[in-house]
């Protein structure tokens, strides 16, 4: 093989350590690719893959043009690729052999700064997982915009950490080197994100203070895997960084990520879209900032009482003084994405603009502050204690930026005048100068009579006076010196008019440095406030989304909850916001929510298209609003306080490529029953569907009987098994509840209402009717339903006959093949329930005789009514 050229060498030298990046090679005005690397990139970028070198032994390659480069790497970047920017970091002229090249940063899904990668409205993670042991992992999250970390230990073996990771939508992973090849393989199978290795899990002593809360040593091994792979594939400041917080997953309501997507919390599951989650209903922020808060506190709600209630009571109050939230809504449009700018502060890549946008954001602060102060409510006035005003910051901005400036920083065009007196100088010496010539142009034309003489500018000839070819006879010869001959036109210039230009162009020169360097001067300072600015940003969101939730809860009908110490549910005329946002108004049918001691499990019947599950959702809904500190949509809500919710709601799928829609409904079950308290609420939809009649109705039945021996949690459980209703007499705190319907002209109609009791039938065909399946189906699967109703009386009726002499009870079948026989409950009445239920709970010891008759005469007197 022949030897590769010098270049070639110094670029395998290179790749050697970005082995897993894209390597953008600066060669002249192009980032050229090479070898593998080429072929990729040509493919994923759509780009001719050319060659270099001899035909025999020609190199793949590729290239993008240096000033469009940042197109091409947003593409790479969304496809969660790596980039390392490799530029010549000498002067092509003055080198020796080869230009030195180096890396100069390494752009990763988890580390873009800007671009349209990065959505306003969006966090974007890099995390960091270590394993400790048995199934626990350090986890934490960073986002490099914006300076956050989170930290915490997740104890629910991988799969809480894919959930977890999947919950956050993180961008990229750093683990060790040494990680497990089977949490590798799982992480690639079942995540779309970008995964790094890090093996240095020393923390560098300049990080050391923002850890300092980290009481466990395998927590800062976490974060110091992060912080290490930031430093050296960032190699720029992270000043921003701010200190690591530390929580437990015990501090907030857990909803697990199936739970998350289920309800559709932050987008829906289908299009992934914000329209039609809970997010877009409660969403009336102003900031993005604000917006990206709103979403954190979706995914984390509160479970402290007294918390809540402080949010609820700053809402409460925006509600009244609809003048004083206006007016903060009013201020806090003027409020710029301060977290994020703070970001590029400490990158040193913030411009002109984005400072203009910083002063106009601090000069709105006394505004909000004496807004704010009017409300006069305790959590406010906390927030108003910790507002710094930045003044010396806003006095710096003020005094140094115009109001305009220009996108570039290079350019000037930036610095107020008055702010530096060296610069004004200048800037006086370049308007003499032009004045001058523009003095000189009104002399040059009154003298020689040429009214359309001119003065004009250009970067190659400077400045000239130009002379229409139809007036040249009338100038005198010798006048000026001939520069250049246009097709109508010529230019001349004198050497006066060449002195004036110098002396221009000389504080033209100056004034573009000067402005640069007293910009990144004026960069320096402002600096030294990200820590307050930070905050700022922090006390501003959480304005934005308290009246983010006053002004939905207003505009919305909502109400404010209260909390039931008993864990007691009443919610009056509930209804599930988002749905109700999407039919039209007026149109959505309010329903109650009762649970309580006797009331624990709920088991719903109706129809299909009924509105079970929007009514369970709704339950879970108003909960998660409840606890995040918003109103709620009902005219009045009690609540417990929910430790967690869990969900199996609908068919759940990729994230779990590889298993059947019944394997993840077990799944998901298996969670709930394992995690669940009697705190706990879960919402089970339709269990056992995926499989055979039998084994679904079993399993159905065992989940619930478990739920209510062993959990205790409030729970909602809608089936189509109506055979499961008889359970209400054999559990004592199952009520059997369903969505009523009627038929007219032999037509169902749904009426969305959930009433006690159990439905009388599923009317499975008359949605299939509904949904237009051809006539023929509809007309078979009549006559096939009728048929199998016959069959199954027929099967009990033998049954009874076989069974007749020795107890005179009809039989279930056996679910297993087994000749174990069940009592079937006799079909009673929702009276005779009641009174079984009452009866069970006499307490007969500490009865009198007279009491025990008493209670006999009651029940009589109710199965005569
Ligand atoms: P089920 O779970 O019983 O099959 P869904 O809860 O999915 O039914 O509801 C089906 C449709 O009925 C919903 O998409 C919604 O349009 C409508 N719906 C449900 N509940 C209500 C309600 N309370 N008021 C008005 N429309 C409703």
């Amino acid at each position: 093989m022949a030897q590769h050229t010098p270049m070639i060498q110094q670029y395998l030298g290179i790749k050697a350590q970005y082995k897993d990046a894209f390597l953008f090679f600066r060669l002249g005005d192009f980032y050229e690719l090479f070898f593998e690397d080429a072929k990729l990139a040509a493919k994923e970028l759509e780009i001719t893959l050319t060659g270099r070198g001899s035909d025999k032994e020609r190199i793949p390659m590729c290239g993008v043009p240096y000033h469009s480069a940042e197109q091409y790497i947003t593409q790479l970047i969304e496809k969660g690729y790596k980039i390392a920017i490799c530029e010549q970091v000498e002067d092509p002229r003055e080198a020796k052999g080869v230009v030195k090249r180096e890396v100069v940063k390494l752009i990763t899904p988890g580390t873009v700064m800007d671009g349209k990668t990065i959505s306003d409205k969006e966090n974007n993670y890099i995390t960091s997982v270590t394993e400790f042991n048995e199934g626990k992992f350090g986890f934490v999250r960073t986002d490099l915009t914006t300076g956050e970390s989170a930290i915490t230990v997740l104890t629910g073996g991988i799969e809480e950490v894919i959930f977890e990771l999947a919950s956050i939508g993180a961008k990229e992973v750093i683990v060790s080197p040494n990680i497990s090849e089977s949490y590798l393989g799982l992480f690639k199978q079942r995540l779309a994100l970008t995964i790094s290795f890090e093996e240095n899990e020393f923390l560098p002593e300049s990080f050391q203070s923002l850890c300092e809360s980290l009481q466990q040593e395998q927590l800062t091994v976490t974060v110091a895997r992060l912080y290490n792979y930031l430093v050296r594939t960032q190699r720029r400041s992270l000043d921003h960084l701010q200190k690591v917080q530390y929580y437990t997953a015990n501090q907030y309501m857990k909803i697990d990520y199936h739970s998350k997507r289920n309800l559709e919390i932050i987008e829906t599951i289908r299009e992934k879209k914000k329209k039609g989650s809970l997010f877009w209903i409660v969403d009336a922020t102003v900031t993005a900032m604000g917006a990206r808060l709103l979403k954190q506190w979706l995914e984390q709600p509160l479970i402290d009482q007294s918390e809540i209630d402080e949010r609820l009571t700053v809402v409460e109050t925006f509600i009244e003084q609809f003048f004083t939230r206006e007016e903060l809504r009013e201020a806090l449009t003027e409020v710029y994405d301060l977290e994020r700018l703070a970001g590029k502060v400490a990158y040193g890549n913030v411009n002109a603009r984005e400072l203009v946008q910083l002063r106009r954001s601090l000069q709105q602060v006394p505004k909000i502050v004496q807004i704010v102060k009017e409300l006069n409510v305790p959590l406010t006035d906390r927030l108003m204690t910790t507002i710094d005003h930045c003044e010396d910051l806003l006095d710096l901005l003020e005094t140094s930026i115009v109001d305009d400036p220009p996108l570039s920083v290079k350019d000037g065009g930036m610095i107020k005048a008055g702010y530096n007196s060296e610069l004004d100088q200048y800037r006086d010496a370049s308007l003499n100068g032009k004045k001058w010539i523009a003095a000189l142009e009104q002399k040059e034309r009154q003298e020689t009579g040429i009214k359309s003489l001119k003065i004009g500018y250009n970067k190659v000839f400077g400045y000239y006076i130009e002379v229409t070819k139809a007036n040249i006879q009338n100038l005198p010869e010798g006048r000026y010196e001939r520069k250049q001959t246009l097709a109508n036109a010529e230019r001349y210039i004198t050497p006066e008019l060449k002195e004036k230009e110098t002396l221009i162009l000389e504080a033209e020169e100056k004034i573009e440095q000067l402005e640069y360097d007293l910009f990144q001067g004026i960069r320096e300072q402002v600096k030294s406030y990200i820590r307050q600015l930070q905050q700022l940003a922090k006390t501003i969101s959480t304005l934005d989304v308290l009246q983010s939730f006053a002004s939905i809860s207003n505009e919305q009908n909502f109400v404010r909850p209260k909390f039931s110490s008993d864990r007691d549910i009443n919610i009056k005329d509930g209804r599930h916001p988002v749905v109700e946002k999407m039919i039209n108004r007026g149109q959505y049918v309010s329903n109650d929510v009762v649970m309580n001691r006797e009331r624990e499990i709920l088991l719903i019947t109706g129809p299909n298209m009924a509105g079970k599950s929007t009514y369970m959702r709704q339950l879970a809904l108003t909960s998660i609003l409840a606890q995040v500190g918003c109103f709620v949509p009902a005219t009045e809500a009690v609540l417990p306080i929910f430790d967690q919710i869990f969900t199996r709601i609908g068919a759940a799928d990729d994230l779990a490529s590889g298993q059947s829609t019944f394997m993840v409904e077990m799944l998901e079950t298996k969670h709930a029953l394992t995690n669940a308290t009697e705190n706990s609420l879960i919402l089970l939809d339709e269990i056992g569907r995926g499989t055979s009649t039998y084994d679904g109705m079993a399993l159905a039945q065992a989940i619930v009987e478990y739920i209510h021996e062993q959990i205790g949690a409030k729970t909602l459980f809608s089936t189509h098994y109506h055979e499961l209703t008889s359970l209400e007499h054999q559990l004592e705190r199952l009520t059997n509840v369903h969505v009523s319907a009627v038929e007219e002209d032999g037509k169902v109609v749904f009426l969305h209402k959930v009433v006690d009791g159990q439905a009388d039938r599923s009317y499975g065909i008359y949605v299939a009717q509904l949904a237009e399946l051809p006539q023929h189906v509809i007309v078979r699967a009549d006559e096939i339903l009728h048929q199998l109703e016959g069959e199954e009386k027929q099967v009990v009726s033998v049954e009874r006959m076989l069974l007749k002499e020795q107890e005179e009870q009809p039989v279930q079948l056996s679910l297993f093949g087994e000749e174990k026989k069940q009592q079937k409950k006799p079909q009673i009445n929702s009276t005779e329930t009641a009174i079984i239920k009452d009866l069970k709970k006499v307490d007969i010891l500490n009865m009198t005789p007279f009491e025990a008759l008493q209670k006999l005469n009651e029940i009589q007197m109710k199965l005569k009514k």
